[in-house]
């Protein structure tokens, strides 16, 4: 499974980043083997392209798509949006590059930027260096960085055993609302 991203919402609620690329990306994939067969300077070799060029294409249009359709109904359902500004150009050489650049979210979070303002509704990009997985959600100990290949643990300190991704979301939206009480909030920054 690859790295799941999320926006958390005001009632705790979190937005799993989708799957929704997977046929496509299968077909682009398809095609880019069947170019890389063809031999060079042929009339199907500029078939092939072609049909890469549509898939690319049609990726990225299924990712507009979704994005606008989920960044829509969380805003129309939630008054505040707190989200995780993911360090993707950190993680562009790592194998979860392409996670994250699937799940299309920069995209996804700049629509629900420009909607929430839209709106009028509550916008924090939660600070991309917020340890959001090195604190324990239930007793706020924070016991250091964990690899992303661990998807739960237990705390040392009170015996949780969060679940990665709802521990990192529940971290978010307390640090959301502390951003909201406190303007000037040191751990997390507000989006500019
Ligand atoms: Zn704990």
């Amino acid at each position: 499974m690859g790295l799941t991203t999320f926006a958390v919402l005001s009632d705790g609620k979190v937005v799993e980043s989708p799957r929704f690329l997977r046929r496509a990306e299968r077909t682009l994939r398809k095609a880019q083997q069947t170019l890389s067969r063809k031999e060079k300077g042929s009339r199907n070799r500029a078939k092939a392209r072609l049909r890469v060029a549509k898939a690319h294409a049609r990726v990225a249009d299924s990712r507009r798509n979704f994005a606008h359709q989920q960044s829509t109904a969380i805003i129309r359902d939630s008054q505040a949006v707190f989200v995780e500004d993911l360090a993707v150009s950190g993680l562009a050489r790592t194998r979860l590059a392409k996670s994250v650049h699937d799940a299309g979210w920069s995209m996804f979070t700049r629509m629900l930027e420009e909607k929430a303002a839209r709106y009028g509704r509550t916008f924090v990009k939660i600070d991309r260096w917020f340890p959001s997985s090195q604190t324990c959600s239930a007793c706020r100990v924070v016991d250091g960085p964990k690899p992303l290949s661990i998807r739960e643990w237990t705390c040392a300190a009170c015996g949780a055993v969060p679940d990665r991704d709802l521990n990192a979301a529940k971290n978010i939206l307390a640090a959301g609302r502390a951003e909201r009480r406190n303007a000037c909030g040191g751990t997390v920054s507000p989006a500019a």
